[in-house]
């Protein structure tokens, strides 16, 4: 809570949209999301926290509001999807990309999970016992990634590849703080995080002294780079990449500030000179 009474703050928000008129539209906003969060407040004053009754209204809220109000979108939905993006977001319930990029149904094929990571391709490869076959099946534990990665590039098409990554993420703080000497505390956690490892060593190397809050948002950049990279080691993403089909997008959404970063990561070959 701040230390003005209502009223001082009401006087203060009137003075300074009279002072900078250009103001009006922020103030606007910002006084209707107060207003929703108010009444979400007021509607739900003791009354315990209903799981399935929430699921409920919040369909009925999207049926009534969305799907019912656009037939045309949802009828062409219907028939398939063909999204320009595929996107990687973490899990974090704070950044979802439909929200944050105002992304409607059919725009993007999303894959969330721990720190917006993305694997390096990598198989294992079983051969028979007389050598003359093989089976190649893919590592269990990112057949997931890879399985959209794929589908995504071959299948949809899709024109973007864009990770996002954000502010205070937990898995990323995971990757700054855990040991990762082998000794595990988790069954999954770390070594999910480990597959940006390279991201936490640069950051060591370059900002050893920086505070810890800082090794984490350097890493929570760098992290994104190292799954851009990563991307690279699919073979039908780099034929896309090499082709000019397909380009790969790093962002990172601060939800402290409300701010937005986008870098493309260049890649080219160049022409071919006779030695
Ligand atoms: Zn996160």
């Amino acid at each position: 809570m701040g230390s003005q009474s209502y009223e001082d703050a009401l006087e203060a928000l009137k003075k300074l949209v009279i002072e900078k008129d250009d103001l009006k539209t922020v103030a606007a906003a910002k006084v209707e999301q107060i207003t929703a969060e108010l009444k979400k407040i007021s509607s739900s004053d003791g009354k315990p926290f209903d799981p399935v009754e929430r699921i409920k209204e919040g369909f009925v809220t999207f049926k009534k509001e969305k799907y019912d109000t656009n037939p045309a979108l949802y009828g062409e939905l219907a028939k398939g999807q063909s999204p320009k993006y595929m996107v990687f977001a973490c899990s974090d319930s704070r950044v979802c990309p439909s929200h944050v990029l105002n992304f409607h149904p059919g725009d993007a094929f999303v894959v969330r999970n721990i720190a917006n990571m993305v694997p390096p391709y990598d198989q294992v490869i079983f051969y028979t016992k007389d050598l003359t076959k093989k089976k190649i099946l893919l590592l269990v534990k990112y057949a997931g990634v890879g399985a959209a990665i794929e589908y995504a590039v071959l299948h949809l098409k899709v024109e973007n590849i864009v990770i996002i990554g954000h502010s205070a993420c937990g898995g990323i703080k995971g990757l700054m703080s855990f040991a990762l000497d082998g000794n595990n505390s988790t069954d999954f956690i770390e070594d999910w995080v480990k597959i940006c490892l390279p991201a936490k060593s640069k950051v060591l190397a370059e900002a050893e002294s920086s505070a810890f809050e800082d090794q984490c948002g350097r890493c929570e950049r760098e992290a994104v780079n190292v799954s851009l990279a990563n991307l690279l080691t699919y073979p039908f993403v780099r034929e896309g990449v090499v082709k000019g089909t397909l380009a790969l997008k790093g962002g990172y959404y601060d939800f402290v500030k409300g701010a937005f970063e986008l870098w493309e990561l260049q890649f080219g070959l160049s022409p071919v000179h006779p030695i």
